[in-house]
């Protein structure tokens, strides 16, 4: 990619924020800034919501699995995202009623203490008393606008009463409610049309292609071979697993991503679907992977492996993954039959996940952060879009999640706030912005470690004049950022 591109014969567009990449968390940032009364571009190389956010098992889970790494904040924070989105967003988010079959009564209780404190080599497997624990845990996170019963914990009679197939070797089960998304996709879609409805001059453009910074301008070339050329206060690179492809592009290099790749296979198996009877089993393969599987559209989707990989371009689910869900469904279910003519189709992508050594892939954190580049001379002030008022102004997007269909509480008005667009300009290009103690928040969260799956560029504001140096300097400055969890 030129980093100098020959500019486009139009003068650049002056906009408030470039967002790089169209999946969840790019829909999501460019619906919320746009309501926020500010003028965003959102482009994607492919497709709106194409990318990781079409590879997921949808779940829309409240992070049961987190308990184990002693993540309770993103815990308490997943549960309250999963309940509201069972709330706003019911025509897509409907509950899961899960099963966990059991295979002892005491066994992980050690292992679970030494990952609780931070081991990430532990060897896992989950008996019954430490999956109780968790789940009245989990049952205690997800009580802030709970809708859905709290969990039980079944006998080996009546699991395999729920379950006829099940494996007999089971001790007991645990039965709770989690959520599931129908189409992710659409989902992306209709953030990114939210977004436009409320700020008319903002753009969405799939198969957009990134043609090149000289630090201040940035190039595009539309799907019909357009070129772009804009001045954006802020770039944001949303590009889940290609964070780092898209920083090094811009003339950023970083190495934040160290993804693993998760594929899934969808069976036709009407005797499967029907054992199911509505319930997703959520199990324990032999290496002690959480492993799924659950009626979808009328299919079954089995999930999901998890691989070390980073290449999103090239990712495929390979015959040895398939023989691993073959495998274990065989254990699990054992008068069913599975072969490979029962599979309809594959899909894979890769977790978008922050570089780690932890031995077990399961065990990296799912938690979220956001470094910020700048470029030399700009001021603190400067970050607050990507810092943790990013964070607050996602929930609060996700809260209002279709929030102009009516649901318990009715529509939503349109949230629009005199000067505050002003104020946020101000904010982003590092002027005064009036906020009072707010000032201060960007410097904390600066010192918060490295733990990055997102990454945001600053290029220089189009009223700071100032050196070329986009994001060359002070790479990894972290703050929460965006959703979407396996
Ligand atoms: C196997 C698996 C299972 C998962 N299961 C779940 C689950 O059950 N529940 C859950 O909540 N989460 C799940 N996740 C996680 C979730 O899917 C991701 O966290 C989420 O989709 C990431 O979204 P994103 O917007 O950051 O990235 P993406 O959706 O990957 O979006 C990035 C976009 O950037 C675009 N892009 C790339 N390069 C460029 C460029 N140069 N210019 C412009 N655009 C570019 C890509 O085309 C892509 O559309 C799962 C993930 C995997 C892999």
């Amino acid at each position: 990619m030129p980093k100098d591109p020959t500019p486009s014969a139009a003068p650049p567009t002056d906009i408030d924020v470039l967002i790089l990449g169209a999946g969840i968390n790019g829909a999501g940032t460019f619906r919320d800034l746009c309501e926020q009364g500010l003028t965003c571009v959102i482009a994607d190389k492919g497709d709106f919501g194409s990318g990781t956010s079409a590879a997921p098992s949808r779940m829309i889970h409240g992070g049961i699995k987190y308990l184990e790494t002693g993540q309770f904040r993103l815990v308490a924070q997943s549960t309250l995202e999963r309940n509201l989105l069972l709330r706003n967003a019911p025509h897509y988010v409907t509950p899961l009623h899960t099963v966990i079959p059991l295979f002892s009564w005491l066994r992980g209780i050690p292992s679970a203490l030494r990952t609780l404190f931070g081991s990430t080599t532990a060897p896992r497997s989950r008996g019954a008393v430490l999956i109780k624990i968790g789940l009245a845990v989990y049952d205690f996170y997800g009580r802030r606008q709970r809708v859905m019963p709290r969990h039980a914990l079944w006998s080996r009679a009546r699991a395999l009463r729920e379950i006829p197939g099940l494996t007999p070797e089971i001790t007991a089960a645990a039965a709770y409610y989690d959520a599931k998304v129908s189409h992710p996709e659409r989902l992306v879609l209709e953030l990114v049309r939210d977004g436009l409805a409320a700020s008319p001059a903002s753009q969405a453009l799939n198969h957009a292609t990134l043609a090149g910074t000289d630090g201040r301008v940035v190039q595009l070339t539309a799907a019909d071979g357009r070129p772009l050329a804009l001045r954006p206060r802020i770039v944001l690179n949303a590009g889940g697993p290609w964070i780092d492809r898209i920083n090094a592009a811009l003339g950023a290099p970083s190495a934040l991503i160290g993804g693993t790749k998760g594929s899934h296979i969808i069976l036709d198996h009407p005797a499967l679907l029907a054992a199911l009877k509505g319930r997703m089993i959520y199990f324990e393969a032999d290496d002690g992977r959480i492993c799924l599987v659950y009626g979808y559209l009328g299919r079954v989707l089995v999930g999901s492996t998890d691989i070390r990989d980073d290449n999103p371009d090239t990712v495929r689910c390979e015959e040895d993954e398939i023989a691993y869900f073959l495998k274990e469904l065989r254990e699990l279910l054992p008068v069913l039959t599975f072969d490979e003519g029962q599979i309809l189709s594959t899909y894979s992508g890769i977790r978008p996940l922050p570089r780690s050594d932890a031995a077990i892939a399961g065990l990296i954190s799912r938690d979220h952060s956001a470094p910020v580049a700048e470029p030399e001379g700009a001021r603190a002030m400067a970050d607050p879009v990507a810092g943790r008022r990013q964070v607050d102004n996602l929930s609060r997007f996700r809260r209002g999640s279709g929030r102009n269909r009516a649901g318990p509480a009715g529509p939503r008005p349109p949230r629009q706030h005199p000067g505050l667009a002003d104020r946020r300009r101000a904010r982003l290009s590092g002027g005064p912005c009036g906020l009072g103690g707010r000032h201060r928040r960007p410097h904390r969260l600066r010192d918060r470690p490295r733990r990055a799956v997102a990454g945001a560029l600053w290029l220089r504001g189009a009223g700071d004049p100032g050196p070329r140096r986009a994001g060359a300097a002070a790479a990894g400055r972290p703050a929460r950022l965006v959703r979407g969890r396996d």
